[in-house]
């Protein structure tokens, strides 16, 4: 394919970008970086009442954080009105297009009576043939369009879904133009389509039905349409549509429908990029993709048919394995606003690379990773119940003492040597179970039983500090017995 190939993303500034938004989004930016085209924005801010500048905001930040950068300047429906008003005009002179003055209340019946006996509604045309040149006064009006009833084309093809019919019923003379003027969707979207000179419209299948609509829309303006592929939707892990209602749901297993929330929560943007990409799209049995990989093998061949079912668990190995490959320094920069949030004072403890390093092999997120950071910087204030119960046996303030004593002496840089001394205190005191030396003192520094490698966290802590640590926890016990 060519240099003309464009594509374009166009989110509605009523809120977050939802995470289905973002996916069309990464598809249309790979499309067009695998085919040397380009990708363009386009804000749908005709709704005035929900669409605001933070949402634009919002998304454009959102953009960016997951690396989708466009390539030009963004264009805003609101500010196109004119451009509307002057098809709309051209399409009303040639009779494409009516004048409606039907009021709501009668179309309301009409709808309610379609309704009572099970049909479909559809605007029954009460205009459609009334002099267009008749003075209306100064009753309200909308402009509709005059469908072509005997000349619609069978169907259209979908570059995923293949040949997708046109059924009639599901056309009547939609609305082109409100009572005060505005566009509507369906009109703005063609003409803005065709102005921005969009080769290929990428967007999820929510938006199936419209495309015959604007498939007339475009023959009616004598316009040349783009191609069309729709995407398959990203559904929540039950399987049903994602809801905002079931955010809470979604957080406690680590997903949002908002993308906002992903940073939040501690994913890297790639891992998220090559989590919904996979998630629609594949390449044989490969998960793994860098950037650079994703664009030069994605195209619209690979996507799938059927909604994507987001898997948490997945989300959260692909998090994890990103955060193995990412660069050490480029990690602690992430990290460190995490561990402000949380009280830890950047300046004082340990060097925030080395901490990380020792983290990397476990965390599945920044966020876990914040929180497995901070007893680094912070001496523990409480000891988890449970590991006290199963590591400070009766013999725990002894081993403390003899540790107490290995430590001092000991270079806590040289790991080795370290757990070499470790081994010779489990074989004189606990009958060579090194975990029954390890995890009482793990205990007294973490506060739990968990931490990264014993013998780096030593060395990371330093000596005082470790000293420290066990004569607080010394203390602790005394309080105990
Ligand atoms: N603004 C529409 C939406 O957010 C997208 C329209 C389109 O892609 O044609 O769903």
């Amino acid at each position: 394919m060519s240099q003309d190939i464009r594509v374009r993303f166009a989110p509605s500034p009523t809120g977050y970008l939802h995470v289905g938004g973002v996916r069309t989004a990464i598809f249309n930016h790979l499309f067009a970086r695998h085919h040397g085209g380009r990708f363009v924005l386009r804000i749908e801010d005709t709704d005035k009442e929900r669409s605001t500048p933070e949402a634009v905001e919002q998304i454009l930040d959102s953009l960016r954080w997951i690396g989708l950068d466009w390539d030009e300047e963004p264009v805003f429906q609101s500010q196109r009105t004119e451009l509307y008003r002057k098809h709309l005009d051209r399409l009303l002179e040639e009779g494409k297009a009516y004048r409606c003055t039907c009021k709501a209340e009668d179309l309301d019946a009409k709808r309610q009576k379609a309704i009572a006996e099970k049909r479909t509604y559809k605007y029954d045309g009460t205009c459609r043939e009334l002099d267009p040149k008749r003075d209306l006064g100064d009753q309200p009006f909308v402009v509709r369009f005059k469908t072509p009833w005997d000349a619609l084309p069978d169907s259209f093809t979908d570059l995923v879904l293949g040949t997708i019919p046109i059924d009639e019923e599901r056309l009547d003379d939609m609305i082109l133009a409100r009572s005060d003027g505005s566009a509507t969707y369906n009109f703005c979207v063609v003409v803005d389509d065709a102005d921005m000179g969009i080769s290929h419209v990428i967007r999820g299948n929510d938006h199936l039905d419209n495309t015959p609509k604007q498939l007339l829309i475009y023959e009616a303006l004598g316009l040349k349409a783009p191609k069309f592929a729709h995407m398959p939707l990203t559904h929540g892990p039950d399987g049903s549509k994602l809801s905002k209602r079931r955010e809470e749901e979604y957080r406690a297993l680590g997903i949002s429908v908002s993308v906002q929330e992903y940073r939040h929560m501690g994913y890297l943007p790639h891992a998220l990029v090559n989590y919904l990409t996979r998630l629609g799209w594949s390449h044989g049995d490969q998960e793994i993709f860098s950037r650079e990989e994703l664009e030069k093998l994605f195209d619209l061949d690979g996507v799938g048919k059927s909604a994507g079912i987001i898997d948490p668990d997945k989300l959260k190995w692909l998090n994890s394995h990103y955060i193995q490959e990412e660069d050490t320094d480029r990690l602690s920069e992430l990290l460190l606003p995490l561990l402000i949030e949380r009280g830890h004072k950047a300046e004082a403890g340990p060097r925030l690379d080395a901490v990380v390093e020792t983290l990397k092999p476990r965390a599945k997120t920044l966020v876990d990773m914040a929180e497995q950071a901070l007893f680094y910087y912070q001496a523990p204030t409480e000891y988890d119940p449970k590991a006290v119960k199963k590591w400070w046996k009766a013999n725990a303030a002894e081993i403390l003492v003899q540790l107490r004593e290995m430590v001092s002496k000991a270079d806590l840089d040289d790991g080795e040597a370290v757990e070499e001394n470790l081994r010779k205190l489990a074989d004189a005191l606990v009958e060579g179970k090194l975990g029954k030396v390890a995890q009482p003192l793990r205990v007294a520094i973490s506060g739990s039983s968990a931490t990264p490698s014993l013998f780096a966290v030593l060395g990371i802590l330093g000596k005082e500090e470790t000293l420290q640590r066990i004569d607080r926890a010394l203390a602790e016990l005394a309080k105990r017995d």
